[in-house]
């Protein structure tokens, strides 16, 4: 099986072979493609994700995010709204998924990824979402802290967003962010997704969990 017939949409392709050196999928990119790239509504279920980072996890669900708004058609820029939003335990991991993640956006300059991990940070990162973002990228606290006191990244969230990922589920659990998340949930759920807005896009928050640890994982 190769990108091409597991359905990853052709600019993509050629932009992992050309710029990344990205020749064939992983195994576990296989399974997750045969998932959500899927035409029909089974797309559009949850998934859980057992891989071990190493695996090329973060291509196996940001590769069918991206090709899902590419394959669209329609235009869309960094004021569309945000697709996603990515959470990981630690600083180091939101910011290897926010590299991976620029250097995809990369083939597609007008689609732009957001890091939210705090520090001193913060000015810059409400800076970057006034301008607007597609895909954002972050630890939980300072996640849900923009959630609560950033009022744009709400309206950015409320027509577009399509998934929630949590990247090393296992990890945010034994870190105690697990109310924290929570609480991002409750938010994120408050506004009910419009469908007319993407109507290509799943109808309904995708959430996706990445573990190295959980057992029994569909
Ligand atoms: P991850 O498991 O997401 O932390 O990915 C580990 C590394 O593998 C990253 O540097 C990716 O760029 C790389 N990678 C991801 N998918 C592939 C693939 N299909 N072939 C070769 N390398 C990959």
């Amino acid at each position: 099986e190769t990108f091409e017939s597991l359905g990853v949409q052709e600019m993509l392709v050629s932009h992992l072979k050309d710029k990344m050196r990205i020749q064939k999928p992983t195994s576990i990119q296989k399974l997750v493609f045969s998932h959500m790239l899927l035409s029909g509504k089974s797309a559009d279920g949850d998934l859980f994700i057992n891989a071990q980072t190493g695996s090329g996890k973060t291509l196996a669900y940001l590769l069918p995010i991206v090709s899902r708004i590419l394959r669209m058609n329609v235009r869309v820029d960094r004021k569309s709204g945000c697709f996603a939003l990515i959470v990981a335990p630690t600083r180091e991991l939101a910011s290897q998924i926010y590299s991976v993640a620029s250097m995809l956006t990369n083939c597609c300059h007008y689609l732009v990824p957001c890091l939210l991990i705090g520090g001193e940070r913060k000015k810059s990162e409400k800076a970057r979402l006034r301008k607007g973002c597609n895909f954002i990228i972050g630890t939980p606290g300072r996640i849900l802290d923009h959630l609560q006191n950033t009022k744009v990244i709400r309206e950015q969230l409320s027509h577009s967003l399509r998934y929630f990922v949590m990247d090393e589920g296992d990890k945010l659990m034994e870190l105690g962010f697990e109310e924290t998340i929570r609480d991002i949930l409750n938010i994120i759920h408050e506004v009910p997704v419009n469908t007319e807005r993407f109507p290509q896009l799943p109808t309904r928050i995708v959430h996706i969990l990445c573990s190295a640890t959980m057992q029994n994982g569909a």
